[in-house]
This record gives C-alpha cells, sequence and structure tokens, in this order.
C-alpha cells in the first residue's frame, strides 16, 4: 500500500492548499498543526538468545507488519522489515540486520516493501535457510537469488515443528489505479499464513480486504492482527468483524505506530479505538517492538 502513500498525500496537499485559502489568518496554526498518530510503545531490542533452544513458542513483533517467532527452538520471521524502508519511522527497530544469527524460514505475505523488504531479506539471505511466499513474489525473490518457494493459497508444508498454510487475500489495489503498475496483480499475488505450532496457532493475515473466508476459519490462538482503517485493508470495522469472529483469539496488534504518517490509514492505527468494540478486550496486546510474547492455547488462558 506503500504507493497509494503518494496519491493520497498529493491529494491531501491539494487539499491543504484549498483548506489554506480559506482559512482567516488568525486560525493558521490549526492548519499547520500535524495530525494526531498513535505510536509504538519504546522498542525492547533483543539479541541471539531470542533465537536459541526454547520449550515455550515465543513472539516478538518486529514493529511494521514483522513477527519473529520462535517455537521451541525453530526460527521464523513474517514480513520482516529491519533496514531501508522509504519512509520515516516512528520506531527504532528491535534488531539490527547483522545480529540475525539464523533463521529456519522467512515468510513474505505480498510484494508492498513494508512487508518484502529487499534490502532486509537480501542482507540476511546467509542466515534464512529458506524463504517462502506466495508464486509470484517468489518470482521476485529468484531474482534476487534469494533461495525461495511459491506456494498456491491453500498449499499447507512443514517447517520443522510449524504446519503452514497458505490463506487467502484480496489485496490487488494496483489494478484500481492506473500507471501505478503495467502488470495486472491477482488476489493469489498475496497471502497470508496460518501456523500450527506445538503450543497453538497463529494466524498473520497479511494485508486485505475482508473477505467472507476470512470469517469462517477455524479459531486461531492469535491472530497477528492488522487494524488498518484503510479500504484496501480490512478497514476498521472489518476487522473488528474479524476479532469478534473469534472472540478468544489474542490479538497481538500490527501495521500501526512504526510509519510516521498520520494521514495515511494503512499505518496510523490507534489501539485505543479497540478496546470499546472488540469482545473481551482484555485480549488485545500492545506490545513494544521487540517485546517478548509467549503464545498459549486460547482454552489454557479463558
Ligand atoms: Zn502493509
Amino acid at each position: 500500500m506503500k504507493k497509494l502513500y503518494f496519491i493520497t498525500t498529493t491529494i491531501a496537499t491539494i487539499f491543504t492548499a484549498i483548506n489554506t485559502k480559506a482559512q482567516p489568518s488568525s486560525d493558521s496554526t490549526k492548519i499547520t498543526q500535524k495530525k494526531y498518530q498513535a505510536k509504538a510503545p519504546k522498542t525492547q531490542s533483543f539479541g541471539t538468545e531470542a533465537f536459541g533452544k526454547s520449550k515455550k513458542t515465543t513472539l516478538r513483533w518486529l514493529g511494521m507488519a514483522g513477527f519473529l517467532i520462535n517455537s521451541r527452538g525453530t526460527t521464523i520471521m513474517v514480513d520482516p522489515l529491519l533496514e531501508g524502508f522509504d519512509m520515516p519511522l516512528l520506531i527504532d527497530f528491535p534488531i539490527l540486520v547483522k545480529n540475525v544469527p539464523h533463521l529456519n524460514a522467512v515468510f513474505v505475505t505480498h510484494a508492498d516493501n513494508d512487508h518484502f523488504s529487499v534490502p532486509t531479506n537480501v542482507a540476511m539471505s546467509k542466515v534464512v535457510d529458506v524463504y517462502h511466499s506466495t508464486i509470484y513474489v517468489d518470482s521476485l525473490m529468484k531474482n534476487l537469488k534469494l533461495n525461495s518457494v511459491g506456494h498456491d493459497i491453500g498449499d499447507i508444508f512443514k517447517i520443522k515443528n510449524i504446519s503452514v498454510k497458505l490463506t487467502p487475500a484480496d489485496h490487488a489495489y494496483q489494478n484500481a489505479y492506473p500507471g501505478m503498475s503495467t502488470r495486472w496483480f491477482k488476489n493469489e499475488d498475496a497471502c497470508g499464513f496460518w501456523f500450527d505450532t506445538p503450543d497453538g496457532s497463529i494466524w498473520a493475515t497479511g494485508d486485505s480486504r475482508l473477505i467472507p473466508e476470512h470469517l469462517t476459519m477455524k479459531a486461531p490462538d492469535a491472530i497477528l492482527f492488522d487494524f488498518s482503517d484503510s479500504e484496501w485493508h480490512f478497514t476498521f470495522e472489518g476487522a473488528v468483524k474479524i476479532a469478534n469472529a473469534y472472540p478468544d483469539a489474542l490479538l497481538l496488534l500490527c501495521h500501526w505506530g512504526s510509519v510516521d504518517s498520520p494521514e495515511f490509514s494503512p499505518f496510523n492505527g490507534d489501539p485505543k479505538k479497540l478496546s470499546d468494540v472488540v469482545i473481551n478486550p482484555q485480549r488485545i496486546q500492545v506490545l513494544a517492538p521487540g517485546e517478548p510474547f509467549v503464545l498459549k492455547r486460547i482454552k489454557t488462558i479463558w
């Protein structure tokens, strides 16, 4: 959704210019005031200890849409972005790429650079056993000489003790903006990932508009929860629908509080707005980047 930022900011600039002319001069402070944006809590840096042997499954939000999951010593990342982003940030990343010792796999949900970070993944390629994504993103990875595998939606495979399934997404926004891309994007170019670990299930939704399949899945123990109020994401109301379709699932918030872009809805979610509308709001997890979170099965918590 990054390219939409430019369209949105251009429209916002034009709108501001029109507004500026209409505003009396005494009101000019209102024009220059930056819109409020919720920020992630202060980063908790981590090092190689997060990648070691373990008897548990621990998740760490990396900021943006990224996560590190260490499931009893199997280490994977989802949509890692740890360097080289092209917009101003509100966070420090919790680990430098050069300090990542080893990953059994990296999973990428789609090609946008807030999810598929070329600088991050190329820099990590020597310590990553294998990359997994959709067929389209795999083709981009192969161009970069990454050791990658492309999958269809619904494919199931294993990474050691973790079973993985690709879940559907609807995020082909490029087609709606003539000139944005010469390529016609397909829904299956983007995906989510379902992980069955020995300590519970995790659903990384990826960026997507809400589709009926999202509301009729087996209940996950945890959702890597994107609550962006963007028409090309779930919308805020759609995200709440997902949360409430699985009223016991832990909600590990992501895609918020990381990029300095108060006018751009995909990045400016505010966790405070969730507590009044989500069933069982105590399950909302506002993690700091890098903060460890130990996964538990729903039935053992509630
Ligand atoms: Zn995104």
